[in-house]
């Protein structure tokens, strides 16, 4: 008797709902009672009726394909007493339309999901735990393993995460008759609405035990702490994670561990400063060298390198040295180093470096008259 609503309206299984649409105003056509000859036109345009309705209701969609027409039938007429039901004898078969939409809502908490309710007995995996580390530059930019401790749930040792010892009496949860959850039904403007709630009693478990395991008070675990390694990569960057699998909190009933997230700090550095993966840093230039050029040490994570400087060099130039920042994350190759030079303005001159100076500044036609020049500041500083 019962045919698929897909075949009744004769589209694909994956057909748009204008589609069905369209094919439900053909049948209409064809079955519509007051039209056609055929002795079961009614029966027909009813079941396109139903078909149209159910395929064009999203959700109702959903759960027609997962349940499959047998089983949807069934939850549908037994939520739908009281509605339309049976009797074709009625003169108007347009009526009988609302029928079962009580019915439907109840199934629909029951599969897609009335709160908590659902797969409350199969494995569920543990929660993510997170924490934080910090570590130098120096060690960002050569990779480090770091031992760190975390305080973590972890299934109790005594019970071994059951909350009661091995030899507790059990006892089917009289609360839920052992299914875990309890369910109310509700009438809504909308329908029968009903919902599923985790049962207080056994908290789910469906089962009651004579006893409670001492260590962990029954939760069946308890807060430890771990010493564990992990490898922090060569180049991570300031606020990055790093993902340990199975090592968070224990999954439920089997399920399988969450993951430790680590969020990890990279101090900053007195000499360096980072932008991504260059780094900068300052290099102090005497003036006389500045003028003549010289070869500077320069210092890198990797230990000092020698860098020539030009003649004449100006503060606040920039030079690169290529590959001497930090090294790209799990990938080949570095950053850049940038080296500002800063011309350093001397300021203690010895009485040999002044006269020296004042030759120099006479010698290009500048007048200066460095005692005078020295007074004059200290004057002005009154
Ligand atoms: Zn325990
Ligand atoms: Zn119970």
């Amino acid at each position: 008797m019962s045919e698929d609503f897909y075949d009744v309206l004769g589209v694909s299984r994956d057909a748009s709902e204008d589609e069905i649409k369209q094919a439900y105003r053909e049948k209409a056509r064809e079955y519509h009672p007051d039209v056609s000859d055929d002795p079961n036109a009614e029966e027909k345009f009813k079941k396109a009726k139903k078909a149209k309705e159910v395929l064009t209701d999203d959700e109702k969609r959903r759960m027609y394909d997962q349940v499959g027409h047998e089983r949807f039938e069934q939850a549908d007429k037994r939520g739908a007493t009281g509605g339309g039901g049976g009797g074709m004898g009625g003169g108007n078969p347009f009526g009988g339309g609302g029928g079962g939409m009580g019915g439907m809502n109840d199934i629909f908490e029951q599969f897609f999901g009335g709160g908590a309710g659902g797969n409350r007995n199969g494995p569920r995996q543990g929660q993510d735990l997170r924490t934080r580390m910090t570590v130098s530059l120096e060690a960002a930019y050569e990779g480090i393993t770091r031992e760190f401790s975390v305080t973590r749930p972890e299934a109790c040792p005594d019970c071994d995460g059951a909350g009661h010892p091995p030899e507790a009496d059990a006892e089917t949860c009289p609360e839920c008759n052992g299914q875990g959850q309890t369910t109310r039904v509700q009438q809504t403007p909308l329908g029968r609405v009903q919902q599923t709630q985790t049962c207080r009693r056994c908290e789910g478990e469906g089962t009651l035990y004579s006893e409670t395991c001492s260590t962990c008070g029954g939760d069946g675990r308890v807060q430890r702490e771990a010493t564990l390694q992990v490898d922090v990569p060569a180049g991570i960057r300031d606020g990055q994670s790093l993902r340990m699998s199975g090592e968070g909190a224990p999954g439920e009933n089997n399920g399988p561990n969450g993951d430790l997230l680590i969020e990890v700090g990279v101090e900053p550095h007195p000499d360096f400063e980072r932008d991504g993966d260059d780094l900068h840093y300052d290099a102090a230039v005497s003036f006389p060298k500045a003028v003549f050029g010289a070869t500077i040490e320069v210092p890198t994570l990797d230990g000092p390198v020698e860098m020539d400087l030009n003649a004449g060099t100006q503060s606040g130039e920039r030079l690169r040295l290529q590959g001497k920042g930090m090294p790209h994350l799990r990938g080949r190759g570095s950053g850049d180093l940038y080296v500002t030079v800063q011309v350093v303005t001397p300021t203690d001159l010895n009485e040999e470096q002044k006269e020296a100076l004042e030759a120099f500044a006479e010698a290009g036609g500048e007048e200066v008259d460095v005692e005078e020049g020295f007074f004059e500041k200290i004057k002005n500083s009154f």
